[in-house]
């Protein structure tokens, strides 16, 4: 073991304030970074890792860009708190609301966790009801009334059986099991809450039609819809994937790549919805919530991803990857999906005659294939997702050359996994 891994190990539990970065998922030893630069991690000894995780999906524009980095250096030379109201906040909030008609008001939190939390609450609060429903798969952060089923049985220690309670379980992309849980849960549902395009489960994409039926229940039934778009939101256009989707929710949750790789959550909706915050009839705050150093970050970042043909050119590189994936794999014959969405990607081994719609059917995947390839990546000098179930993510500082390399290599090692 790694003295740096041991010393964290003494002090702090899994050695890390997060479970997956100890890569117990991979076997592996986790990487211990001193800096990060671009597309590339460096460790403690110097050397350099390609990255595609960036952080878990914030750092859309690589590690620590220009921009940005100026950004931040400026707003902490003027303060990184005030600790009252303060321009900067007015402003990322009017251009992230400018985003879609439906984001009518907005407020920032720290984590995409705080996010989910205050809009569940929003919503109990609208319809006086406590239920939430949610999709095996999906992730929204560590608290009770969204832990995830399977989570739940493993470690279950220390959570309130009551907000347990709360929790109705349906399946993504399978309407049918949402109208069955609104038929059992007649009255106590308060809220469907969504990652429209599931993330926390590989990569899993909405079939048609699915998320217009969640909309559809949630008029009929009188239900607060929620899309969690931590991972989604600005990672696929200028704003929340719903503009691709074509689906408004009530309310949307944001996180990651708004705050320019400083910690943020924001979430935001309808009006009437909202205004539970203004009456202070339900309570959110944070004493470090919409701090101007945070900011200023996620100004600097909305300002690159808002230049001409930003999202274009991440798509063609999705592309290219992508591309280059499949010509590998049918050249070598092998049979597994190559999930991708603009920027975000996964492998699923899984045969292609099968259709990837909920977390069982990435569940049923072998984990063999998958600890071959973190192995022979990080020998290669590759940062992959340290568990099978997590996306991976191609950034502006992705060069075409990376993306060739990382196909061929993937599937170089995948045709020779015993
Ligand atoms: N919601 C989704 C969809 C997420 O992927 C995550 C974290 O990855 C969260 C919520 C929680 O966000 P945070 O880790 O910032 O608390």
């Amino acid at each position: 073991m790694r003295p740096e891994v041991e010393r964290a190990l003494h002090t702090i539990p899994i050695g890390a304030s997060s479970p997956l970065r100890a890569c117990r998922n991979v076997d592996t030893e986790p990487l211990v970074v001193a800096e990060a630069h671009g597309q590339y991690l460096q460790d403690v000894d110097g050397t350099r890792y390609i990255d595609f995780m960036y952080g878990f999906g914030p750092l859309i524009l690589g590690h620590a860009p220009q921009a940005v980095s100026s950004a931040i250096a400026r707003q902490a030379a003027d303060g990184t708190l005030f600790g009252t109201y303060c321009p900067q906040e007015v402003e990322l909030a009017e251009r992230i609301a400018a985003t879609a008609d439906h984001l009518e008001q907005m407020r920032f939190v720290c984590s995409g966790t705080e996010a989910v939390m205050s809009t569940l609450r929003l919503a109990r609060a609208y319809t006086g009801r406590t239920g939430v429903l949610r999709f095996n798969g999906g992730y929204h952060g560590h608290f009770d009334l969204v832990q995830n089923k399977d989570e739940a049985r493993m470690r279950d220690a220390g959570l309130d059986p009551a907000a347990m309670q709360s929790n109705v379980y349906a399946e993504y992309n399978d309407t049918a099991s949402v109208e069955r849980a609104f038929a059992e849960h007649s009255g106590e549902i308060a809220a469907v809450v969504v990652e429209p395009i599931a993330c926390n489960m590989s990569l899993v994409l909405p079939e048609d039609g699915f998320l217009a039926d969640l909309r559809r229940i949630c008029d009929r039934e009188g239900a607060v819809l929620i899309f969690d778009e931590v991972i989604t939101g600005f990672r696929l256009t200028y704003g929340p994937a719903s503009n691709l989707l074509g689906v408004a929710p009530d309310l949307t949750t944001f996180g990651k790549i708004i705050g320019g790789g400083t910690p943020v959550g924001a979430f935001g909706g309808r009006r009437d919805i909202m205004r539970l915050l203004d009456e202070e009839r339900v309570l959110q705050g944070g004493t470090l919530a919409g701090n101007p150093l945070t900011m200023a970050a996620g100004l600097a970042t909305l300002d690159v991803l808002a230049g001409a043909g930003f999202y274009e050119e991440l798509e063609r590189k999705g592309a290219l990857l992508e591309a280059a994936v499949e010509r590998h794999r049918a050249e070598k014959g092998l049979d597994f999906h190559f999930v991708r969405t603009g920027s975000i990607f996964a492998f699923i081994f899984v045969p292609r005659s099968t259709p990837i719609l909920r977390k069982a059917d990435v569940a049923a995947q072998p984990h063999a294939p998958y600890t071959t390839l973190y192995a022979g990546f990080r020998k290669a000098g590759y940062h992959l997702a340290p568990d099978i179930e997590e996306p991976m993510y191609i950034s502006a500082a992705t060069p075409d050359e990376t993306l060739e390399d990382f196909a061929a290599r993937a599937v170089e090692l995948l045709a020779t996994d015993p």
